[in-house]
């Protein structure tokens, strides 16, 4: 059976096993790191009130004390007894986790004034959630440009106003697998991905970088193409804006150059690194503590 974590999505604390048909206590404490007096009760796109059960889906977001504390369950098969190893917690990204189709129930079962709440949960097997861009370009109602050589769909969890993914048909797994042969391919990505730029009806306001996270979490090579607002609700934590505004995010040109010049992508050693750098504005270059602080940070640069 699959063992369910709740996941910090700050990072603040590892995740916290919840063992299947128990009651787990979540509130103030050291296992949260959560100090906040004002705990209150769980808000989120899934609302649990006291009392009340909803059936929670693996990667939804579930938010408490004041919507300050982040949090989303995913299921992971037990690899201690499946490969007689050391027990180890879940290493995936929000996205990685909203890709899977898995559900679980969740139950408030009592709630005091610290806030202090208490939760049991059920769980279901899952699919392959790296598979999921494979899945999403097939689909017409995600496509939004195609041609013989490769299709655009919108990102399902888009990190700023405008963020598009360029796929080519051609299974490739990721940049590793690309060599000299490619050259044209990733070349015509680039032109689509221009083209959706030129398209769009903010391009003259908006910057637009295009390019390729250097170590990806989904299988199949994808070109993200995003405006440099970061205006969005999926943008939730450190890793996500460090892997598009450190050297994490290898521009597009550059790709194309080391193909043409090397005949394969290098990725530096220490790449992972830049994920756990201090947040830092992409346009003033001022650190910010937060991401909440960087967001209101981002307000100045980009008003609505
Ligand atoms: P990465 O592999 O790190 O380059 O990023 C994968 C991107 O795919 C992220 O920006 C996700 O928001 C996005 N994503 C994840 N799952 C899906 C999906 N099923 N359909 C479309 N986009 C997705
Ligand atoms: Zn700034």
């Amino acid at each position: 059976m699959p063992m369910c974590w709740l996941i910090s999505e700050g990072d603040s604390h590892k995740p916290i096993r919840l063992p299947h048909q128990q009651t787990v206590v979540l509130g103030r404490g050291p296992e949260t790191t959560i100090k906040d007096k004002k705990c209150s009760r769980h808000q989120d796109s899934v609302v649990v009130g006291k009392d009340k059960e909803v059936k929670m889906k693996a990667g939804q977001q579930l938010l408490i004390v004041n919507q300050l504390y982040p949090y989303t369950i995913q299921f992971k098969e037990d690899a201690a007894r499946d490969h007689g190893g050391t027990k180890r917690p879940p290493e995936l990204s929000s996205e990685d986790r909203e890709s899977r189709r898995q559900e679980s129930s969740l139950k408030v079962a009592k709630q005091s004034e610290s806030g202090h709440e208490e939760a049991t949960k059920s769980s279901e097997s899952f699919g392959h959630w790296s598979q999921g861009l494979k899945t999403s370009m097939q689909d017409p109602k995600m496509q939004i440009y195609k041609d013989d050589k490769v299709v655009v769909i919108k990102d399902k969890y888009p990190k700023a106003r405008y963020h598009w993914l360029v796929l080519p048909w051609q299974t490739i797994s990721s940049l590793k697998a690309l060599s000299k042969e490619h050259c044209d391919l990733v070349k015509h990505m680039q032109q689509v991905a221009d083209q959706m730029v030129q398209q769009c009806p903010d391009a003259n306001s908006l910057r637009f970088r295009m390019g390729y996270h250097a170590i990806p979490s989904m299988s199949q090579v994808h070109l993200h193409v995003i405006s440099q607002d970061f205006d969005s609700p999926c943008l939730k934590n450190k890793k996500h804006w460090n892997s598009f505004t450190t050297d994490y995010f290898m521009e597009s040109q550059d790709v194309i150059q080391m193909l043409e010049t090397n005949g394969r992508v290098d990725v530096k050693e220490g790449t992972s690194e830049l994920l756990k750098l201090p947040l830092r504005c992409h346009i003033c270059r001022k650190d910010i503590p937060t991401i909440p602080a960087l967001k209101e940070h981002l307000k100045s640069h980009f008003p609505s």
